[in-house]
């Protein structure tokens, strides 16, 4: 099945919006295997809505269309999607019972022109609409499909999740797994130069690899008969990309370094404190974040004046005023003192310089050092780090966060 994505909205065309829902098709077409082979915009305008649907009817199976399902006057996908099919348009009962609950439910009146959403295609599949009122629908016809979802994202990805991608699920005979496995540690040039090969070789299950900040991401698809033979086949491709980069992967899915840090340290009944300087708080952000940390974190530390990193970790005067915060000997006191104070199986201490301003040529901006106190001693890992002032400070704390679990393995 190949398909086709079109966008409508004048706005999209002026350029006073990104076509974000485009994006979000074409990735999820992909994953169920699903070719999409164009992609386009066209305005509020009749005859060349009407136009681009015919063109697209030629070239694809599956239409799926966003936006100009609304109340208004230039709201005409519908009635022109509609009429290309050949199908009528009719009060869809249901759906205005829906609408006027939404509008009763958020006190507001439902003016005449809101009708017009309940008018629905007959003999088309009506998609609800949790997030908003218009509905969205299905229409089938000689063995073309095309799917109306509404413009605005939060509806449009609503509606996809829990309503289209079931039904395209159904139409294929096949079942589309995916499995992403999450690597730290490595650019993405580097991962997938030495996966070139099987990213070559592979088409079903194929490889796709994603860069993301810090972290690269490869999704494996299988298609196959059934969910265990994808799921096998998913296995084997995973054993074979883990010869590669194996070293590198610390999650699946919906993994993150935090949920996996916490989980693991969960397993393994152990505890952790935090130290931030240049983070602040950020990490000890992202592990409370994980829900049931509270059974694995103790204390975090927010210590970003000289004063607070002496009075609160015990870290020397004599170290501040020697090395400077940002060295190693001070991310080493810090991590140490931070263990010892909270009692914690483990503690990290971070300390850097965030930038963009307070850089010399001896600690240039980016300079990060991590600390990593444990029951066998205290550790430092010296980074030089580039980007934003946020971006730095992020990398740091999702580097501080792969130390401990490097260490935990
Ligand atoms: P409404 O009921 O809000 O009128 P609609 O289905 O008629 O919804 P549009 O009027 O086309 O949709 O767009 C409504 C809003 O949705 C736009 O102002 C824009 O913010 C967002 N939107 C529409 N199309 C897209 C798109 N392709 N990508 C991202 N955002 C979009
Ligand atoms: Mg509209």
């Amino acid at each position: 099945m190949n398909a086709e994505i079109i966008a409508v909205g004048t706005e999209i065309l002026l350029g006073n919006i990104v076509n974000t829902n485009a994006q979000y098709l074409s990735e999820k077409l992909s994953e169920l295997g699903i070719n999409v082979y164009y992609q386009s915009v066209v305005g509020d305008n009749p005859d060349r809505l009407k136009s681009c649907l015919k063109q697209a009817m030629e070239r694809a199976d599956l239409l799926l269309i966003t936006g100009g399902l609304g109340p208004t006057q230039d709201d005409l996908t519908k009635e022109t999607a509609a009429e290309l099919m050949g199908f009528s348009l009719e009060m869809h009962e249901p759906s205005l019972e829906r609408m006027r609950a939404y509008f009763q439910a958020v006190n507001r009146p439902m003016t005449p022109n809101n009708k017009k959403q309940a008018m629905m295609p007959k003999g088309a599949t009506v998609l609800k609409n949790d997030c908003g009122t218009a509905p969205g629908c299905m229409m089938e016809r000689d063995g073309k499909i095309m799917i109306l979802l509404p413009g605005p994202p939060i509806e449009m990805k609503t509606m996809y999740e829990g309503y289209v991608r079931p039904l395209l699920l159904q139409k294929s005979d096949s079942v589309i797994s995916s499995r992403t496995m999450r690597l730290f540690g490595i650019g993405e040039s580097r991962a997938e130069s030495l996966i070139a090969d099987l990213i070559r070789e592979s088409e079903n299950p194929s490889i796709a690899p994603y860069a993301k900040l810090c972290e690269v991401h490869l999704r494996l698809t299988a298609k196959a008969e059934t969910e265990e033979k994808a799921e096998q086949m998913l296995d084997e491709t995973e054993g074979k990309v883990s010869e590669l980069l194996g070293q590198y992967c610390y999650g699946y899915d919906e993994d993150t370094l935090q949920t996996v840090a916490v989980h693991t340290l969960m397993e393994q009944g152990k505890t952790l404190a935090v130290a931030e300087s240049c983070t602040g708080g950020m990490i000890a952000k992202m592990i409370t974040e994980v829900s049931g940390s509270s059974r694995v974190f103790t204390h975090g530390f927010v210590t970003y004046a000289n004063e607070a990193k002496e009075q609160m970790l015990g870290v020397k005067h004599s170290a501040l005023e020697r090395f400077g915060a940002v060295s190693e000997t001070v991310a080493m006191q810090m991590c140490r003192g931070a263990k010892e104070k909270s009692g914690a199986d483990f503690a990290l201490s971070v300390t850097g310089i965030a930038g963009p301003g307070g850089g010399t040529d001896k600690k240039p901006v980016g300079l990060v050092y991590i600390g990593l106190a444990t029951s066998n001693g205290v550790r430092c890992k010296k980074l030089l780090l580039s980007g934003s002032r946020d971006k730095i400070r992020t990398q740091t704390a999702m580097n501080a966060l792969a130390m401990l679990l490097e260490e935990l393995k």
